[in-house]
Formats: structure tokens, C-alpha cells, sequence
């Protein structure tokens, strides 16, 4: 179907490239599709291509926006921060961002959105008021709704992989996408955690019947 493609959309923070994809030139209140936020996640990136792939054969009943790799690198060096450092799921400007941190891995940078990669969400999240956020990672297999708005997607989600439905991770995420969607704009966030380590081939299997019903309504 047709769609459009940036390919140059925002810049990382050592200037590497950031895809986008949307469902027109113009999209309002579509569903937001996040992948490669943990750049050591490479399984998070492949369920966000694969759910692209699936939207640009099939037709979607809700707008749509595409970012298979958030933190391209991190991709590249196998790394879960960002160029700077920065995990990049602690640095959003979320209330409760705080700079303390236990390991460097959490690191949340020197001060909320200090990231080039998070100034380019928050823009886009400010400009087009998404319904929904889907962003996928890799870890102990699960499904995290954060805000009751979310819970029929997340549902759709978590019936197809079989992965538990949680309310949260479980420990505290001061910065992350979930606090300053849901917590902070009323924006119900869904994070997915596919198997660390799965096999590329054996990933779009456990999500096909869940991201065609979140994108179809059915
Ligand atoms: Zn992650």
C-alpha cells in the first residue's frame, strides 16, 4: 500500500541516519512503531521491520508511523546506549527523569532530552498526538501496557506470541517512553519484549496475528 519513506528523517548522536515511515505525507493521531530503541536488542529492530514489511503489503485501517532503528548506533556497535552513552529509554523529559543511575548501561544523560534521537521523538510525538505507542525490545519475553487505553492491543499482542501481559517491568523507569507517554501526555505505551537471543526467522510467528489486528481494527 502506499506509504511514504524518510529516509534521512532525524540524526543520531555521531550523525548516523534515522528512518522514518508513514502511512501518508500527512498523519494525525496514528499508531507510532518504535524498534532498535536498545541498540544490543537487534530483535526489536527485525519485529519492527517485519511489521513494516507487513504494512506496506496490506492495507491499514489507522495511520501509521515507522521507525525500525531508533539508535542506529548502538546497532552498530552492539551496544544497548546511544553514541553518547545514553541509555535512551532513561533520557526522555518525562517528570520524573532524575540523573541518578546504577550502571552505565542506565545512564539517562546530562539532562532530560539531551539526546538527539529523544529530541526527535518528543517533537514528533508533540506534532502528530499518537493514539498508540509500540516499541519493541528484547529480554525476559513479555508484554507491558502502560495505560488502559492500550489494553486491547496489548492483549492482541500478548494472545499472539503467548508472552505474559504485565502492567509493568517490574522496577522503576524514570525517563522512559512509558512514563513520559502515558504518565506524563495520556498516551498509552506498549512495550514488547520478543525472547533475548530469538532467531530472526522465528520472530514475525509470534507477532503477525497481533500487529495485523492492532493495524486492522479487527
Ligand atoms: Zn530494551
Amino acid at each position: 500500500m502506499p506509504y511514504i519513506e524518510l529516509p534521512d528523517w532525524a540524526r543520531s548522536a555521531k550523525n548516523r541516519k534515522i528512518q522514518l515511515y508513514q502511512s501518508a505525507r500527512e498523519v494525525k493521531q496514528p499508531i507510532l512503531l518504535i524498534g532498535g530503541v536498545h541498540g544490543d536488542e537487534p530483535e526489536g529492530v527485525w519485529l519492527a521491520e517485519f511489521a513494516l514489511e507487513w504494512l506496506k503489503r496490506n492495507t491499514a485501517t489507522v495511520p501509521w508511523i515507522v521507525i525500525p532503528c531508533m539508535n542506529p548506533d548502538g546497532f552498530i556497535n552492539h551496544t544497548r546506549v546511544n553514541g553518547n552513552g545514553i541509555d535512551l529509554n532513561r533520557n526522555y523529559p518525562s517528570k520524573d527523569w532524575s540523573p541518578e543511575f546504577a550502571k552505565p548501561r542506565y545512564n539517562p544523560g546530562p539532562h532530560a532530552g539531551s539526546e538527539p534521537e529523544i529530541r526527535a521523538v518528543t517533537q514528533l510525538i508533540r506534532t502528530v498526538n499518537p493514539r498508540l505507542i509500540i516499541h519493541c525490545h528484547s529480554w525476559h519475553p513479555c508484554i507491558v501496557c502502560t495505560g488502559e487505553p492500550g489494553l486491547t492491543a496489548a492483549r492482541a499482542l500478548a494472545e499472539s506470541s503467548g508472552y505474559e501481559l504485565k502492567p509493568d517491568i517490574g522496577y522503576p523507569t524514570p525517563g522512559s517512553l512509558s512514563q513520559y507517554g502515558w504518565h506524563d501526555h495520556k498516551i498509552p505505551v506498549i512495550c514488547i519484549e520478543e525472547v533475548e537471543g530469538c532467531a530472526r526467522e522465528n520472530i514475525w510467528e509470534h507477532f503477525a496475528s497481533g500487529i495485523s489486528k492492532i493495524f486492522t481494527g479487527v
